[in-house]
């Protein structure tokens, strides 16, 4: 209940001039979001990529105009050419909703981000590193993976998201698990009905693993995304038996969460990479970390009566 509240909460106009004009809830946001803007989270890259791998996200999604769209490619050229300056090129790529680049536009919407997430690959290549396309809400899963199939005839590294929440995600694993592909398999983070998605932890949870001994059993580049200890031992076992090696699988966690764990994961051996946000339209990515953990909700509206 409290989780599909605060989802929907996360798409109001009106609750988002509310939180966003709440001081406390800067703080709170800084556990989760790098910096307000790329110069702002450089520090935060410099301080990851010496231990971990890192995919960086612009912060933005669901824009309603070709020249915000625009923006947001203008957003990760500059932030891929900073990562070839800095040489840190073969420590961190970029993450990419394509509704920041334009999906949801309603002429050609699904054109202007397959031309647009283009540039960012063509950016993403002369600097000498790789793009992974976020996914949202189960109404763009198949335009998603149909850009993704047209990407990855010029740029092959493009890199997809698949949500162990959705019923048909065990059927895009395998189709997803060729080599040369890489998946970071995550459990999904929006409210989906019951209809195409799983709702009971439980049955999510069965769902990742299922989908994870496809994955680990295939040919491609696994990219565990979890914070959950049972997934993450799960992924490692099947990793042993699958005879995989360290390089050719990953671990990925959220910037923020479970740092200690990342720290381990890195240090016996294994590839971890730490999914970094940063950018002032942090709203809608704000309130989904809120929902996924009720001890953030109590922990925020506490800190909004202690402000009021
Ligand atoms: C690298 C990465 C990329 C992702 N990309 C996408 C994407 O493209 N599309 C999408 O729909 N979802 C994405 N997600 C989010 C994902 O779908 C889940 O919503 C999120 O990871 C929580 O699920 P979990 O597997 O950690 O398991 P859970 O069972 O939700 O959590 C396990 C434990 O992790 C800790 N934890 C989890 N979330 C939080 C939090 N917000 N704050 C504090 N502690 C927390 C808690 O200790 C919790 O008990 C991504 C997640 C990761 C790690």
């Amino acid at each position: 209940m409290l989780r599909t509240a605060l989802l929907a909460v996360s798409r109001s106009a009106t609750c988002r001039t509310l939180v966003e004009r709440t001081p406390v809830t800067r703080g709170l946001v800084a556990r989760y979001v790098a910096g307000s803007d790329l110069d702002a989270a450089l520090p935060v890259l410099h301080d990851l990529t010496r231990t971990r791998l890192v995919t960086l996200d612009h912060l933005g999604e669901d824009v309603t105009d070709a020249a915000q769209a625009d923006t947001t490619v203008a957003a990760y050229t500059r932030l891929l050419a900073e990562l070839d300056r800095s040489g840190l090129a073969d420590r961190a790529e970029v993450s990419v909703k394509l509704s920041a680049v334009g999906q949801a536009l309603p002429h050609d919407g699904e054109k202007i981000a397959l031309d647009n997430a283009r540039r960012i690959c063509a950016a993403a290549a002369a600097a000498g590193t790789t793009v992974t396309l976020d996914m949202e809400d189960h109404t763009t899963t198949d335009s998603t993976l149909a850009v993704l199939r047209e990407l990855r005839t010029d740029f092959p590294w493009v890199g997809a998201v698949l949500q162990a929440y959705l019923r048909r995600t065990e059927a895009d694993c395998r189709d997803l698990r060729h080599a040369g592909s890489r998946v970071r398999l995550c459990k999904g983070a929006y409210d989906e009905p019951a209809s195409v998605a799983y709702r009971a932890k439980a049955d999510v949870d069965r769902s990742y693993v299922r989908c994870l001994k496809v994955l680990m059993a295939g040919e491609g580049h696994p990219m565990v995304a979890s914070h959950d200890p049972r997934m993450i031992a799960i992924a490692r076992v099947l990793a042993e038996r699958a005879g995989r090696r360290a390089g050719d699988h990953e671990y990925q966690m959220l910037y923020g969460i479970r740092d200690e764990e990342q720290r381990r994961i890195a240090a016996r051996g294994d590839h971890m990479r730490v999914y970094v946000p940063y950018g002032d339209e942090w709203y809608g990515y704000f309130m989904r970390r809120l929902a996924e953990r009720p001890a953030n909700v109590a922990f925020f509206l506490r800190s909004l009566a202690g402000n009021s």
